[in-house]
């Protein structure tokens, strides 16, 4: 250290205060500011006179290798020299200057220091100068420590924060979705349980055990319970169902039987007697219980009316068809009475013969017998047509029953052996053979036979009113593809008019003078309500074929 002790700035900058006094001049001022924990440098010109040990320390520099040195050194950049020059020359505070920032060491190195300067001369700032620098960087270290955890911290938070926003945005908008859910629910169950109770199908649900889950009022009034407790009563009321065998049973057993077989979805009809002579028909359908309880549900639907509406187009139907056979017998009415004629003629000239033989007593008793065998062959024969006439006729119930195609062509051949005889139609009746013997027809013989009837007369009046020269019909029964039994007839007259053939089987269509155009149309209708068909499947200049199908007989 070159230069003098810094005493007598100091001292005439000192205060006069009594401690100063006491140290007297002999202190070791020297020793003491060499040993502060702070660097102290004493400067003119910006340039240093004396550093203390601890400022060279500071900086990474030894002991007066400062000295002498523009503090220029010590700064980063020359603008950061510069301003803290700019800010000395303005000297606001009294000649006091402080100020932390970040200062070069030797080895290049920053440090943070908080530095404070003072003008030994007011406002002289060429004159001396006293700077005290404290290093920061510790602290600084632990500021900027502190404030990046601080940041963290509120980078923390702030992320917790939103992730709490978040959080609770959706937990609000669940509960919200839930409180949705919870009233569409509850709307969706209360909306079930209106259809349930108000549903135009009586529906009930039983357990395993057969004990009533739940039923509705359509129910209720289908049965004619105005209470559950009367509900259950006629339930299990043994006289409540018709059963098809003219027993009765209780409609719990048959739903209790149900449940215990455990049987799919299952279709049932059954006759409830809601009173002595009244009945209600009601179909039912029974499902396994879709859920952990085990049990069935039921559906009623009551039919009656429709069931009625059946019976009525059946009626109807069976009518119509009457009337256009009672109109067909019209029609061969002179055939018949022609077909009558000749055994009842025959039968007459038997007993006119009989009588002369009498009167002339030439009669032997073998020989009577002989003739009267024939009389009461022709006889039967025209009992037999009378017999096929009445039949034909007659009214009955349309039953299904098991019909041979063969008998029933062969007596309707007999009915109409006098028209066609009249034309002179051959007729050939063709099997297949590997339909040999044909199986039986399920259907009504008497409507059959009218359809059939129906079908020969077109063809004969088509041939005749044509003038056919051969005319032949081809009677042929055979199956097709869906194992239904098929009869054709064909005849080699005209064929049907082409422009007729669209609306052929359409009512009151007919190009006789004096025909109805009901033939086919209630031939069809007859043959659909077997469950068969009737089609035109003539082919083009080959006459005309109608071909209806019939379901077979299956023995039940
Ligand atoms: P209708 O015999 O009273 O006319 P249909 O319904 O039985 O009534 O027959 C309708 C029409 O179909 C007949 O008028 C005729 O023109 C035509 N038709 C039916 N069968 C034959 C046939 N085998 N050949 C030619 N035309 C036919």
């Amino acid at each position: 250290m070159q230069l003098a002790p810094p005493s007598a700035p100091a001292s005439s900058r000192l205060p006069k205060s009594a401690t100063v006094d006491l140290l007297g001049a002999d202190f070791p001022w020297r020793l003491v500011l060499e040993n502060t924990i702070v660097g102290i440098s004493y400067m003119q010109n910006r340039r240093f006179l004396w550093v203390n040990t601890r400022m060279a320390e500071i900086f990474g520099y030894s002991p007066d290798e400062l000295d002498g040195e523009l503090v220029r050194k010590l700064y980063v950049t020359q603008e950061d020299y510069d301003d803290v020059g700019r800010l000395m020359a303005g000297y606001p505070h009294d000649g006091f200057y402080t100020h932390e920032r970040a200062m070069a060491c030797k080895n290049g190195s920053l440090i943070w220091c908080r530095i404070s300067g003072r003008l030994l001369r007011r406002k002289d700032i060429s004159g001396p100068s006293v700077w005290v620098v404290q290093d920061l960087t510790d602290k600084k270290t632990a500021e900027d420590e502190l404030r990046r955890l601080n940041q963290q911290l509120e980078h923390t938070i702030e992320k917790r924060t939103s992730n709490l926003r978040r959080t609770n945005e959706t937990l609000h908008a669940e509960i919200e979705r839930r409180r949705t859910l919870q009233a569409t629910s509850a709307a969706t169950g209360e909306k079930f349980r209106t259809l349930f109770r108000h549903l135009p199908l009586g529906v009930l649900v039983i357990d395993a055990e057969g004990a009533i889950l739940e039923v509705n009022r359509t129910l209720q009034s289908y049965l004619g319970a105005q209470s559950r407790t009367r509900l259950e009563e006629l339930l299990d009321d043994g006289s409540r169902v018709a059963l098809p065998d003219g027993q009765t049973a209780s409609l719990s057993s048959l739903l209790r039987r149900h449940a215990a077989e455990r049987l799919g979805v299952e279709r049932f009809e059954f006759a409830w007697i809601r009173a002595p002579g009244r009945l209600r028909h009601i179909t039912a359908i029974g499902a396994p219980l879709a859920t952990t309880r085990r049990g069935v549900v039921f559906t009623f639907a009551d039919v009656t009316e429709s069931r009625r509406q059946r019976e009525r187009e059946h009626e109807q139907q069976a009518a119509l068809a009457h009337a256009s056979r009672l109109s067909l017998m019209g029609q061969m009415a002179s055939a018949l009475a022609h077909e009558l004629g000749q055994p009842l003629n025959a039968c007459q000239s038997y007993l006119s013969g009989i009588r002369h033989r009498l009167n002339a007593e030439q009669l032997d008793l073998q020989e009577l017998d002989q003739v009267l065998e024939k009389a009461s062959t022709h006889l039967d024969q025209a009992a037999e047509i009378i017999r096929n006439v009445r039949g034909f006729v007659s009214r009955r119930k349309p039953l299904f029953e098991s019909v041979s195609l063969v008998e029933l062509i062969d007596r309707t051949l007999l009915l109409l052996r006098q028209p066609i005889r009249a034309v002179g139609v051959q007729i050939d009746v063709v099997s297949d053979p590997a339909n040999d013997p044909f199986p039986d027809a399920r259907c009504n013989a008497i409507e059959i036979q009218q359809v059939f009837t129906n079908l020969l007369i077109n063809a004969v009046e088509a041939m005749d009113d044509a003038g056919t020269t051969d005319p032949r019909i081809t009677i042929r029964l055979g199956a097709d593809s869906r194992g239904m039994l098929t009869l054709d007839v064909s005849d080699n007259g005209p064929g049907v008019p082409e422009a007729l053939i669209p609306r052929l089987c359409d009512p009151y269509v007919t190009t006789k003078p004096a025909g109805l155009g009901m033939g086919l149309m209630i031939s069809r209708t007859i043959v659909e309500s077997h469950g068969g068909s009737l089609r035109h499947i003539s082919q083009r200049g080959a006459g005309a074929t109608f071909r209806f199908a019939l379901p077979a007989w299956r023995n039940p």
